[in-house]
């Protein structure tokens, strides 16, 4: 039954719900909650189903090629390089983590050297540093776009204790740094700069920076588990490729110390699926992104990053919150079976496994750590769900 929209706060507002076909997330707050709710989750996944997969499946079948680099992988290597500019190459990994950590190898730096890196990502990207024989330096992030800036870098060499061999960038949940700022850093100061575009499938269409995508069940573009690199570099492509399978380089002579990080025919079976109903997906990440904007308009201090569900998408729904608010509109909205993440948590720098590296000033970070929420989202999150979390969140930050 369609809801009367009476205390929506403007017209606009109120067409908008309508057309979204939602109901009236202020007129929702004045109803008694009569009998339990849905418990809505924090995250819900869907990646292709079965009947996506099955052609893919057969032609394995048909093939009886299984893994190192056989015809499925092969296309959809070529398939996601086709998202990048003209000569760039892709080389898939068995995840996210695993194609940084090769990738920082394949740059031969200094053992035990300082890689510059936000504290303000998600554990992996230190993880990979520290896996890859670096050592992480732990540096503060820009208090509006929450991405690690090239100054803050410059002012590190002044102070690092140790040299600086690299710099991490990460793309905040799938929105993208300045690479023109970033890539002027790097013709300063010749340091190589990596991008940890995790979540940022959608936003990544050029590989001047060797950038690093994951296919985690829980990034925009799942597989369950995978991740690749795009680069123009070939020669860096090469030895990461050569990183993924034993140091084999065209023949079975093992030049280099290595690891098997190959995907399989299976995992890029899945891949083909995904990307034959990515720009459908996205399309329903954009419809449940506005849907989130419309029935937040009437809530100034939900703060969505910039661009997010306008020009880009991604699987989370991050958003700034009043500091010091976290703990408790979580609790609220834990309260009404409504479940958030903290995706970030409190930075890298105050885990346990971190505790040694050194940092920076780290402000900024410890005020997102208390300000940044990660709502609800869904690719197919309804309306009805939509407005019981703005509802819910409006009370929540209204301390009632
Ligand atoms: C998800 C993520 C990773 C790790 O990717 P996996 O494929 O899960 O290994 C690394 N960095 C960031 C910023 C991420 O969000």
């Amino acid at each position: 039954m369609p809801t009367p929209h009476e205390s929506c706060p403007t017209s606009s507002h109120r067409e908008n719900c309508a057309a979204l076909n939602m109901s009236d997330p202020l007129a929702a707050k004045h109803q008694p909650i009569e009998f339990a709710q849905r418990f809505i989750p924090a995250a819900r996944p869907r990646l292709p189903d079965a009947d996506a997969v099955l052609p893919y499946l057969r032609r394995i079948d048909a093939a009886r090629s299984y893994s190192n680099f056989g015809p499925l992988l092969t296309e959809f290597e070529s398939r996601l390089a086709g998202r990048f500019e003209a000569g760039s190459k892709v080389v898939t990994c068995v995840n996210g983590t695993q194609a940084l950590t090769l990738t920082l190898n394949a740059l031969d730096l200094a053992k035990g050297s300082l890689v510059a890196v936000p504290s303000y990502t998600f554990v992996a990207t230190a993880h990979a540093v520290i896996a890859a024989g670096l050592t992480p330096l732990f540096l503060d992030v820009d208090p509006n776009d929450w991405m690690l800036r090239p100054e803050t870098v410059r002012d590190a060499l002044a102070w690092a204790p140790a040299p600086v061999s690299a710099v991490v960038v990460v793309a905040a949940f799938g929105a993208m740094p300045d690479l023109e700022a970033w890539k002027a850093l790097r013709e300063d100061t010749g340091l190589p700069v990596v991008l940890d575009a995790a979540a940022a499938f959608d936003q990544a269409r050029v590989a001047e920076i060797p950038t690093v995508i994951s296919l985690h069940a829980t990034k925009v573009l799942g597989i369950g588990e995978g991740g690749f690199l795009a680069t123009t570099d070939a020669e860096l492509a090469a030895r990461v490729r050569q990183l993924t399978t034993f140091g084999f380089r065209g023949s079975r002579l093992s030049d280099i110390a290595a690891t098997n990080a190959k995907l399989s025919e299976y995992a890029s079976a899945v891949g083909l699926a995904a990307l034959d109903s990515w720009e459908t997906d996205r399309l329903q990440f954009l419809r449940a992104a506005q849907m989130m904007k419309v029935a937040m308009t009437f809530l100034p201090d939900v703060q969505f990053q910039p661009g997010w569900g306008d020009g880009w998408v991604t699987s989370v729904c991050s958003v700034g919150l009043p500091n010091g608010s976290v703990d408790a509109v979580e609790y609220r909205l834990q309260d009404q079976d409504i479940h958030t993440r903290r995706w970030w948590d409190r930075g890298c720098h105050l885990n346990p496994a971190f505790a040694e590296y050194p940092r920076g000033d780290l402000s900024v970070t410890e005020t997102l750590s208390r300000s940044v929420l990660g709502l609800p989202f869904a690719i197919d999150m309804d309306g009805d769900d939509i407005s019981r979390v703005a509802a819910a969140l409006s009370l929540a930050l209204s301390g009632r």
